[in-house]
This record gives structure tokens, sequence and C-alpha cells, in this order.
């Protein structure tokens, strides 16, 4: 089935109780078992069930197989947020003494989990820029143990080759690890394109709407645990096989960091993922026609979005999703009080730290999301003082351009 068919039916069959056609919001922490000996039966996964849903719920389940068919994985694990997901992964992988390689110009809160975060417990991390694969080739020591990229580098919005990553990372018996974010499913299956570890922040175009905070792990089943570089999970797929990363993560990293999701986030999300495709397309469409308006504006000084013809990057949106660009695109307006100008005289548009709304979202992302940082950090990153992070809503064309229209004019005007 296409995905815009697996994201309305997959992972639910309806609930054979009550023959309810939405997911049933399971708000339950426990489940209880009649015996003593059945439930030392499900701890000792001698028989299936769920215990505590902080593991496993029934709700977050069906989201999990939905977020699976979509990425055409072996399985999912839905977690509280994007970051909960990236660092489960991360930790389940890396040891006091290891190394990551991660592109350059990806959001902030993961370079802070990597830079702030995981070098308190002895893990290096290289950055590096996205789109230069040799360097990742160069830095790879016998002490790296994965690769992680996004699919479109939010905000430095630059397109990795995945396919070219994907094989650097097999030659070196490492997990390509991809935050598929910003494209969702709907636009590429990364592990069509080499990536071993799909991880969301599904608080995004999944859930469409601003209402919950989410994350995913999927895992793509291109990456070998049984001959991997992974002594406990080699380990652990003695016994389950190639799903010995998803049982580590499930029953041990997952399970000890805690970071499951509410039951009725997991139910928003489902709901939310009904309506990925339409959205999606309504998206990439404005998201398009809105930068080749600003593209073409004489008040504009720069656009980065790599749906359009002239970007760099066009030729890998074409490859890899479709020649869809994505919702989400950055706009260079001269400098740092035109900027904040043209966000306060949006009218339509919201100045908030989100993206992947239905609604049409502006950031000023060196001044929010990456106040931490310096101006030498920042450049690598992606982010100048004069850029505006836009994420492209799915309300009429016309509107969004006519707000943008009046709000370079009251910017520009000011600046006079
Ligand atoms: C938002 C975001 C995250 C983090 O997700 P949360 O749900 O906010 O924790 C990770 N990666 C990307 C690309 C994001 O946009």
């Amino acid at each position: 089935m296409k995905p815009e068919t697996l994201a309305v039916h997959s992972g639910f069959a309806g609930d054979s109780g009550s023959g309810a056609t939405a997911v049933p919001i399971c708000q339950s922490v426990s489940y209880a078992y009649k015996t003593a000996q059945d439930l030392a039966n499900v701890f000792a996964g001698r028989a299936p069930g769920y215990i505590y849903t902080r593991i496993a719920n029934p709700t977050t389940t069906a989201l999990e197989a939905r977020l699976s068919r979509l990425e055409d994985g072996i399985g999912a694990i839905a977690t509280s947020s994007g970051m909960a997901a990236i660092a489960s992964v991360v930790t389940g992988l890396v040891r006091s003494g290891d190394r990551i390689l991660t592109a350059a110009g990806i959001f902030g809160g993961t370079v802070s989990l990597f830079e702030n975060t995981l070098s308190r417990f002895g893990v290096e991390t290289v950055t590096i820029d996205g789109t230069d694969t040799d360097a990742f080739a160069a830095a790879i020591n016998d002490k790296t143990r994965l690769i992680f990229v996004e699919t479109i580098g939010n905000p430095r919005m630059d397109v990795p080759d995945l396919p070219a990553l994907g094989r650097v990372a097999r030659e070196a018996g490492i997990p390509l690890v991809v935050d598929n974010t910003v494209t969702t499913p709907y636009l590429i299956r990364p592990g069509e394109h080499g990536a071993d570890i799909v991880v969301h922040s599904t608080s995004k175009f999944i859930n469409g709407h601003g209402t919950a905070i989410g994350g995913a792990i999927v895992d793509t089943g291109n990456y070998d645990w049984r001959n991997g570089a992974f002594e406990d999970i080699r380990e652990l797929a003695k016994r389950t096989g190639n799903f010995a990363f998803l049982a580590h993560q499930r029953n041990v990293i997952y399970r000890d960091l805690g970071g499951c999701p509410a039951p009725m986030n997991s139910f928003l999300m489902l709901q939310g993922l009904e309506t990925l495709a339409a959205r999606m397309d309504r998206h990439c469409d404005n998201a398009l026609k809105l930068a080749r308006f600003l593209n073409q504006h004489p008040d504009v000084s720069w656009v980065n979005y790599p749906g359009l013809e002239d970007s760099e990057y066009n030729g890998r949106v074409n490859e890899l999703f479709g020649g869809r660009g994505g919702g989400l695109l950055t706009v260079g307006l001269g400098d740092k009080d035109t900027a904040y100008k043209f966000i306060d005289s949006l009218k339509l548009a919201t100045n908030l730290a989100n993206l992947g709304d239905a609604k049409t979202l502006v950031i000023h992302p060196a001044s929010t999301i990456f106040h931490e940082f310096n101006s030498d950090e920042l450049g690598p990153m992606g982010v100048s003082g004069d850029m505006v992070r836009v994420s492209v809503g799915i309300e009429a064309y016309e509107d969004i351009e006519a707000d943008f229209q009046q709000a370079i004019a009251a910017a520009v005007e000011e600046q006079k």
C-alpha cells in the first residue's frame, strides 16, 4: 500500500470489543494478570503482554506500528519527544571514550545534547559539513560508533548525500542515524537510501497541529546487529535476531531513561498522521511558491529553500524527496533589525519556536533556538543574524504571500 493509505489505516484493525474505529486511548499505567505465574512469564519474555506504560502501551503500540509501516522498518519505538528519541538511540550505542560524527547545521537541541550533555560522559562529537561525505569518511576512527545527519539540515537547509553517507557507514561497520523530522516518510524513507536508524520529532509535521510533543525511533532493518560494532547488542541478537537493537532499547535504554509518551499524545500523533500526505503536499506547494516569491523580491537579500530550481540541493531533492522540497525555508532580510521588524509586522504568521504546524510560523533562530551559541559557532551552523526561518503552513497561498508582502514593506520602510 502507498503511504497515503498506510497513514490512515496501518497499525490498528479496529477495537474488537467495541468496534471503535479510532484508536482507543488506553490511559492506564499498568496491566493486570490473573496469576503470579502469568505476570512472571511476561516479565521473563516467555509470554507476550503489557507490563507498565513506561515500557509499552496499547495506544502507543498502534502509533509505533503505523510509523514502522510508513518507514518500511522492522519496528518502531515512540518516545515522549524528538530529543528523547535521539538521546535514547545515542546513549544506547555509545560508551565513554566513543566518538559520534554529526552534520553541522542541524537542530540546536541535538547539537546541545551532543556537545553539552554527552561530552560530560566522555563522548566526543565531531561536527562536519553535512554535504562533505569525504570528511565523514576521514573522521572515522576505531572509536566512532555512529553517523548522525538530518535529511534537510534545520536550519542550514542543506541536503546530505544519504546514499554516499550510507556507503561510508557500511564500510566502517557503524550505523547511519537519520533524523527525518523535516521531510517525514511521505517525502523520503531514509531506509531506502542507506539509513540504519530513523528518528523523528513527531511534534512537528506528523502531529501537524502543534498539539503534542513526541518522537520516534525506527529500525530500518538495514544494519546487521548480529555482526555489528556493539558487543552487548550482538550478544542479545543470539536470542532476538535482528530485532536486537529494538529489544536493547525497549528493555534497557528506553525503559531506563523513561522517555515514554503519554497515551493521549500517541492518540494525537495517530490522528495527525491520517492527514500527513494531504498536509505535506500543501506545505510543499505553498513553500515553493513562497520561496519563488521571496527570491524575486527586491528587498529580500537571500532565500534558502532546497526545492528552488536554482538551489544547489535541487538535484538531491529530485533524487531523494520526489522533487518536493518540504515546508521549511529560511530568508535573509539584510540585518537583524529588519528581520525583527518583519517578524513584528506579520499578522497571519505566528512568531514561535515550532515547525510543521498547519499554521505558518516564523522565528529568528540566532536570538532564540541558537541564543547559547556565539557568532563564530553560528556560521558553520548556517545561522545568520538577518535570518528568519519560516515553516510554511497550509493556509491559502494568496493569504500567506499578502502577509509577507506587507510585513517586508513595513520592515523596509522602518529602516529608511
Ligand atoms: C524539533 C526537532 C527535534 C526535537 O524534537 P522535540 O520533539 O522538540 O524534542 C529534533 N530534530 C529536529 C529536526 C527537529 O526539528
